[in-house]
């Protein structure tokens, strides 16, 4: 089965809010004859309304940096699920900087994963291994243990639509991306694994991307790769030039 590619670029806390429009503007020009390639743009929370706006009747697509796993009440500063609904499509659940800065548990991870799919968002669920990890020798253990504590509360049809990025810590804003054997290497493991859990046919269907310090330069080697279904950009993402031209490389590496 033929996927897309998929392109993911995660603004961070980049951006406010008078700014997204004129950066998506920017973007959507240099998108607008993309077909081949699902892009997606996860801005800061507080700009997806302007971006929903923004991207009305285009190619690009939203998704949102977190999400809490509670639908409301009283948890002061969070964002639910039924809050993102109609926003976006995608949430990024478990991104390193999340687990490492705010303490994020594999514990929690599932129960943001679990509350995404049943509201209809599609979760990108981040797994990493760290410097340590990797000079260890622990890489394997660390990325699969992630992935199958983060879907333990959901079911087969829904495993199937979330989308897994390999993110190494230790490539995320360092500018060290990680090769494309290594990257293709964790994605068969990925698959390997969902396959063991939840059958063949559901790891078919799922999309495992690469991230960390993806940039026009480094990113068409990823997209060679049939076992890596596109790249979720950081840093390089806020740039629309650059964001574009990651964009473009995907399309052309599409047959
Ligand atoms: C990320 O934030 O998910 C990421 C991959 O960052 P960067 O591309 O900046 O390494």
């Amino acid at each position: 089965m033929v996927k897309r590619k998929l392109v993911v670029g995660n603004w961070k806390m980049h951006g406010i809010v008078p700014e997204t429009s004129i950066m998506l503007e920017k973007l959507k020009k240099e998108v607008e004859d993309i077909k081949k390639v699902e892009i997606v743009v996860c801005p800061p929370f507080v700009d997806l309304y302007t971006a929903n706006i923004s991207v009305n009747g285009t190619n690009i697509e939203l998704g949102s940096q977190n999400v809490f796993y509670e639908e409301q009440g009283p948890y002061t500063g969070e964002i639910s699920p039924l809050m993102l609904k109609g926003l976006c499509k995608y949430v990024i659940v478990g991104h390193s900087e999340r687990r490492i800065h705010f303490l994020e548990t594999d514990k929690i991870i599932a129960k943001k994963v679990a509350a995404a799919v049943r509201h209809g968002l599609t979760p990108i669920l981040c797994v990493g291994d760290t410097l340590q990890d990797f000079n260890d020798g622990f890489s394997k253990i660390t990325i699969l243990s992630q992935l199958q504590a983060a879907l333990h509360l959901i079911t087969k049809d829904e495993v199937a639509k979330v989308v897994i990025a390999y993110e190494p810590v230790w490539a995320i804003g360092t500018g060290k991306n990680c090769s494309a054997k290594r990257a293709t290497e964790v994605a068969k493991d990925i698959k390997h694994t969902i396959a063991e859990l939840f059958g063949k046919a559901i790891s078919e269907k799922m999309r495992v991307l690469y991230g960390g310090s993806v940039k026009a330069k480094n990113a068409n080697v990823y997209f060679d790769d049939p076992d890596i279904d596109g790249v979720l950009v950081g840093g390089a993402s806020v740039d629309h030039f650059e964001f574009a031209k990651i964009i473009k490389g995907a399309e052309k590496h599409t047959k």
